[in-house]
């Protein structure tokens, strides 16, 4: 085997978004040794394009709030399959995880007094998203770029990891590639956590940027960890449809919760046609009382606009579906209509959305001050991931970790917006935290040459192959696959139907080609890519196959109503002998008395 130039870090942190930055920061604060590797540059994972903000129970616009109630929302909103444990510790550290942030030197909106602003959003009960405008994601990165750095960790930019290593069951680092000059590297470490974001890049319309292609969720599962609950995707309601130059853009629930509302081409606000039972008792049966909480009356009920993200997208497929939608296959999201109630709307909407403002100015020169966008559901998140103890965040795989939007378990089958943000600064410190421990109490490991030897053949066996297939090609039909037949609205023959297709897409991937040198080769690095994706996407079909009822971001046409046999089990996937893809339901967890009766207190 070559000679791989090779570094040592006590705790390596594979992934620099939120959850990644924040694990880092806990690690290198109990004085271990630690190593980021990230795919881009630092600074440029996907977090910062995260738009609402932070979905902590501060109190600070409604003091009615508290984590009981957080608790309760985000369990109800993911159905009931959340992980309660996870859910319990989330709903408990936000506040303190946010506060942190502050003492950091991030800067939020404030209320009039002077403290962090809170704004609505989906599915949570009281103003409950710390803000900064639109930009929330970007000043999160900042503050915790700033803060990790002086505290010396060591950052291996624009470097993919192709593969874990492991000594035994035990992790004992991890092998990739630097992408600019291609060469391979080594990374020996006691202890891993996994912070590499979402699957997005499955699916054709997206709001997930270029990194979202499922290496961890694949990574961990290749080495033989568990996957859980992968046929939870969730499709976001108002991805832009129209112009092309910003389809499948996000549209922040911000729009909503500011008072933006959705209608079809009759003009009329479809989303009070269809009141889930589980919400009437809070939700708006009336436009007037619902533009009133938008202004902040603590005696009004939300908008439907703003239920949760996995029923209005099904009631804009409908719309759609039904004949009564814009004509470039959305359903309309109007912002500018509040000038009918305020005189200055134009100033207010630029002040508390200002990228929305400007980003479609510029990228569609539509103004959202005078008119309204065209929007529908664009494959935004993925609920499911790697499987964790909820309390360490450590996988079944001694000394390998995950937190952020590659683990999972916190939001069962749906999640709140605002969730994903405080999600990362919890089990991101949590994971950190807990990983550093191990570290301490652990040596390093052997690394296995052989195992190594393997990954760099494969990885390289592509530039042999010259008259094979384009990997973009293979990677646009695998795409495409994802969206028709495992998309928002699924049935058991078109998933089999996908399966077959990811199978044939992975014997035409194994024979691709990629042409030219390893130096900064996109063709090289879509290949890579291409291998996780799908991987990750067997899982999600498999795991939405064998959830046989519609619940959250499942929907099956085929079962269309929920089922008493999956009320209270995951779906968990694992690799099998002669690397079969194995899938089993399992049972949830009891939830313990004292958060029953948190919930039942907050119906
Ligand atoms: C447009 C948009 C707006 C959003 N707004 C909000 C919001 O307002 N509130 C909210 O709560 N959530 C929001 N979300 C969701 C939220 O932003 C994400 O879920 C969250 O940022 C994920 O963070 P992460 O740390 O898990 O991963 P990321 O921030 O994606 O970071 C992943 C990191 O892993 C690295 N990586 C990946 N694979 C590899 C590999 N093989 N080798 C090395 N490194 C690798 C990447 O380079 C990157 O550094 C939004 C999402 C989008 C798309």
């Amino acid at each position: 085997m070559p000679d791989y130039e090779t570094f040592e870090h006590d705790v390596l942190v594979i992934g620099a978004g939120g959850a990644g930055l924040r694990a880092a920061i806990e690690a290198s604060a109990v004085g271990v040794r630690v190593g980021l590797v990230c795919k881009s540059l630092l600074g440029k994972a996907h977090t910062v394009m995260a738009e609402g903000g932070i979905a902590a129970a501060l109190g600070n616009v409604d003091e009615r709030d508290n984590w009981k109630v957080h608790f309760a929302d985000t369990m109800r909103g993911g159905q009931y399959v959340n992980q309660w444990r996870m859910a319990e510790v989330h709903a408990k550290e936000a506040a303190d995880r946010v506060r942190e942030l502050e003492a950091w030197g991030a800067l939020f909106d404030r209320t009039k007094d002077g403290k962090i602003l809170q704004r609505n959003f989906g599915g949570h009960r009281y103003p409950r998203l710390a803000h900064v405008g639109d930009r929330t994601g970007l000043e999160m990165i900042r503050t915790l770029q700033d803060h990790g750095v002086h505290q010396g960790i060591d950052v291996h930019m624009e470097h993919t990891i192709l593969s874990l290593l492991k000594d035994g069951d035990r992790i004992v680092g991890a092998f990739g590639y630097e992408r600019e000059r291609g060469r391979f590297k080594i990374f020996r470490a006691k202890a891993v956590v996994l912070a590499t974001g979402g699957i997005g890049r499955a699916y054709k319309i997206t709001s997930n940027s270029w990194e979202y292609t499922g290496d961890g969720h694949a990574l961990a599962y290749e080495a033989g960890a568990e996957l859980i609950d992968m046929e939870f995707i969730q499709f976001h309601p108002t991805g832009m449809v129209w112009p092309p130059s910003v389809m499948g853009i996000l549209v922040t629930e911000g729009v909503r919760g500011d008072g933006g509302i959705l209608t079809n081409n009759k003009g009329r606000r479809f989303m009070f046609d269809d009141i889930p039972d589980n919400y009437k008792a809070q939700t708006a049966d009336n436009e007037e009382e619902g533009w009133r909480y938008c202004q902040g009356d603590k005696d009004a009920r939300r908008p439907p606009e703003l239920l949760t993200r996995d029923h209005v997208s099904r009631c804009i497929v409908r719309e759609i579906k039904e004949g009564r939608g814009s004509p470039h296959g959305g359903v309309f999201l109007d912002i500018s209509w509040i000038k009918q109630k305020m005189p200055n709307a134009a100033e207010y909407i630029k002040r508390k959305l200002p990228s929305m403002y400007h980003q479609f100015k510029q990228l569609a020169d539509i103004d959202i001050t005078e008119q309204a966008m065209e929007v529908g559901p664009t494959t935004h998140y993925i609920m499911g991931g790697v499987h964790v103890d909820p309390d360490t965040q450590m996988t079944r795989l001694p000394g390998l970790f995950a937190a952020g939007e590659c683990a999972a378990g916190i939001n069962g089958a749906n999640r709140l917006g605002g969730n994903s943000l405080s999600d990362l600064l919890v089990f991101g410190k949590r994971a950190g935290e807990f990983a550093a421990k191990f570290a301490k109490e652990n040596q390093y490991g052997t690394i296995d040459k052989h195992a190594i030897a393997t990954v760099a053949h494969d990885a390289l066996a592509w530039f042999e192959q010259s008259d094979g297939e384009n990997p973009y090609q293979i990677q646009n039909d695998l795409q495409e696959t994802m969206q028709d037949l495992v998309g928002i609205v699924r049935t058991e023959s078109e998933m089999r139907e996908a399966l077959s297709k990811i199978n044939s897409l992975k014997s035409r991937a194994a024979k691709a080609a990629v042409l030219g040198n390893r130096e900064y080769n996109p063709g090289w690095h879509t290949a890579l890519d291409l291998k996780n994706l799908l991987t990750i996407s067997e899982a999600i079909t498999r795991a939405a196959l064998e959830r046989k009822e519609s619940r959250g971001a499942q929907f099956r046409e085929d079962h269309p109503n929920k089922a008493d046999t999956f009320s209270k089990v995951n779906t968990i996937v694992w690799k099998g002998r002669e690397d079969s893809m194995q899938i089993r339901l399992e049972p949830l967890p009891e939830m313990p008395d004292y958060l029953k009766r948190v919930i039942e207190e907050n119906a």
